[in-house]
């Protein structure tokens, strides 16, 4: 047997060096990346009409004999090549445009055919714009025409008829030599179609029941064995668990808080502390939106793992939120005689090193970090929990990196852009998820609302009053894809214009590009309410928590993701204070206009998400690309779910009685479609 993932399309049929570069163009290139470069459609060419059937306007395919076959040149660089066709009761005419120099030998006199094209009128009679053709010349391939039709994704120099040839003849001389990716006892008992089938049948079904049960089958393994890399390292990481059940300190610090806590803060707990106690290492993710709470729940988890004498972790994605957290429990957690340390990448070396210390010493209770805390240097004594907040921001191996970093920790992951179940099951193999359904009393109202440019003094007299009555506006600048230079200049031209309106009150700006020290510093005169208006890129997006901020204007609204646009907006629901959120922007195009839709008519994050998630797919709206979620060839995370699940009933199962399936399997096949496992293990 070959290993086809080593045989290089060089030297194949028809490829040469143009050709490679755009087969490259696509990722292909081996023979292994060309039987799994699928269809991105099909059309079912196979219904032959006969010609005196056709009705004008719409597709068909008919056959029959060339009677003639003439090249006309109504223009300079413009011809057409009529083809009248005879299919042994009438005649039609089919014409191709621009093709005539080549195919005028190609499609001759005499010469059987089948043609696929459109059917209109033309004075008054019956014609034909051709969109493929296929000679019948008894070597009774029907690649093109007469059957169901493959369309590949493709670029410039790939055209249609050349990757179906190509495929066809890869299939025609390799597809025996595809081994099956998964073991036999995964395959076996649900008597599933060989892997050879289900690729033949991607390319050239016969019919389309054919092609959906092949799309299944494949999805099922691209699952499996996704859920098999997943768990085996798993359960390499989890031996046996920690047991952290001492609540004293917990309730010390509950006993603290300002505020009660409410009855999915309560639940929640429950669920955690219930995990805590048990030797199986908790792995739970927290779902809660934007201002449910989410982070007394990860202090109380943090204070009860000290209380029994263990570390805890809790990370941020940004320095700006990290220090907001620091800066927050700090007090509370010191007067429980917690030590505490923040550690982000901008800390000076010797306070770094000292720091590093007195966590490998255990003298650090509570590690409040960015990504910083990954590093190979960053060691513990004890550590028993793993805090992520905003996990949406970090990657699967980022969050493997950091478990390692101790035996078998708890894990809790939050947030505040709910993933759907399958998405859960295929990042993290197997969690469990608790949900903060419920809001603090007592919060304001968010009113959301679209301004129109001619409305912009009129939005600013109404921040002006606002500001008066002693409150707090952020204004956020749009990002630009194409360079973060141009997002700064933007904001800077935004303060220029925001500091004449609003001469008298104070204006600052913060953007990604400026030090953190420098970020800090503004940030901490709009949290001591020195600051009047903050403008900002997206660097508050996630977590800031200044609850006297109840104004916020979004500039550009047409730039933002739906699940951005309300991780922003959470940043003015934090008081009892009603707060304002004003959308500004382009909102002619389609989707900007139901995102913006979306925003006025709901505050609820759970509804938001599930239509973030249906108008853009889980790649883009989780950044599976950064995030290490495996950008499936043909299962889709959002309507596989049961077969999903069925895949990962089997994994597990398969797992828990086998011991070994690393070397064996991984072994063999590195990469199957998309999954390479060395980045699953990386
Ligand atoms: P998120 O879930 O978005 O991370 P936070 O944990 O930052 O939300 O909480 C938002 C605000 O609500 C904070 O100011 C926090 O102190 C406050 N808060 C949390 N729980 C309660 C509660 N039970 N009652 C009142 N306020 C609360
Ligand atoms: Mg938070």
């Amino acid at each position: 047997m070959y290993d086809l993932s080593n045989i290089s399309i060089d030297g194949l049929k028809g490829v040469g060096r143009v050709k490679k570069r755009a087969l490259n163009n696509l990722g292909i290139s081996t023979v292994a990346d060309i039987l799994y470069h699928f269809p991105r459609k099909y059309e079912d060419r196979s219904n032959l009409k006969k010609i005196h059937e056709l009705l004008p306007g719409s597709v068909e395919t008919i056959k029959g004999t060339i009677v003639t076959s003439e090249i006309t040149r109504p223009k300079p660089r413009f011809n057409i090549l009529k083809v009248v066709i005879y299919d042994g009761g009438s005649y039609l005419t089919v014409n191709w445009f621009n093709q005539g120099d080549y195919l005028k030998n190609i499609l001759t006199r005499d010469k059987e055919v089948i043609v696929t094209g459109k059917v209109r009128r033309n004075f008054g009679r019956l014609e034909m714009s051709a969109y493929d053709y296929e000679i019948i010349d008894g070597r009774g391939e029907n690649l093109n025409c007469g059957g169901i039709i493959p369309f590949y994704p493709s670029t410039g120099g790939l055209n249609q008829r050349f990757l179906r040839s190509l495929i066809k003849y890869c299939l025609d001389n390799y597809l025996n030599s595809l081994p099956e990716v998964l073991p036999n006892e995964l395959i076996q008992p649900m008597n599933i179609p060989p892997l050879q089938w289900c690729v033949l049948k991607m390319h050239f079904p016969d019919t389309m029941e054919e092609q959906e049960k092949a799309r299944m089958y494949l999805a099922y393994r691209e699952f499996a064995f996704y859920q098999l890399g997943i768990l085996t390292r798993k359960k390499s990481i989890m031996k046996n668990g920690i047991i952290i059940n001492n609540n004293m300190l917990v309730q010390e610090y509950i006993r603290s808080l300002p505020f009660k806590l409410t009855a999915a803060q309560i639940r929640v707990w429950k669920d955690i502390s219930k995990d805590l106690k048990s030797t199986k290492p908790m792995t739970r993710l927290l779902q809660g939106d934007v201002g449910s709470g989410k982070t007394v729940i990860a202090v109380m988890s943090l204070i009860a793992s000290c209380d029994s004498g263990f570390q805890g972790v809790l990370m941020a994605p940004t320095e700006i939120l990290a220090r907001q957290h620091y800066l927050d429990l700090k007090e509370t957690l010191g007067r429980l005689n917690l030590n505490i340390a923040l550690l982000t990448g901008s800390l000076a070396q010797l306070e770094k090193k000292r720091i590093l210390e007195l966590i490998s010493s255990g003298e650090i209770d509570i590690v409040i970090g960015t990504h910083a805390i990954i590093q190979d240097n960053v060691m513990f004594k004890r550590l028993g929990l793993i805090v992520i907040d905003e996990q949406h921001r970090f990657g699967v191996n980022q969050r493997l990196r950091l478990q390692q970093k101790a035996d078998s920790p708890n894990v809790l992951v939050m947030s505040a852009t709910p993933i759907p179940r399958t998405l859960a099951l295929t990042l993290y193999g197997d969690l469990d998820i608790s949900l903060l359904d419920e809001k603090p009393l007592g919060r304001g109202n968010v009113i959301t609302k679209y301004v129109s440019e001619q409305n912009r003094k009129k939005l600013y007299d109404f921040v002006k009053k606002q500001i008066q009555q002693g409150k707090q506006a952020y204004v956020i600048c749009p990002i630009i894809d194409e360079s973060e230079k141009l997002d700064i200049e933007n904001a800077v031209k935004m303060e220029k214009v925001l500091k004449e309106v609003f001469t008298g009150y104070s204006v600052s700006l913060v953007h990604g590009r400026m030090t953190p020290q420098d970020k800090e510093e503004i940030m901490g005169q709009f949290r001591a309410g020195n600051l009047n208006i903050l403008i900002s890129t997206t660097v508050v997006e996630v977590g800031i928590n200044v609850p006297n901020a109840n104004v916020m204007i979004i500039e550009g609204v047409e730039r933002f993701g739906l699940s951005q646009l309300h991780q922003l907006r959470g940043r003015i629901s934090r008081s009892k204070n009603e707060a304002y959120c004003f959308l500004l922007g382009d909102i002619k195009g389609q989707e900007a206009k139901y995102r913006t839709k979306a925003m006025c008519e709901t505050n609820d994050g759970f509804k938001i998400a599930e239509m973030d998630l249906k108008l853009r797919g889980p790649g883009e709206m989780f950044g599976t690309r950064q995030h290490g979620i495996p950008e499936f060839k043909v299962a889709d995370l959002i309507t596989d779910g049961k077969i999903l699940e069925a895949s990962m009933r089997h994994v597990r199962a398969f797992i828990e009685e086998k011991q070994y399936i690393k070397a064996e399997l991984f072994g063999r096949h590195t990469k199957f479609m998309n999954i390479d496992f060395s980045k699953i293990y990386g």
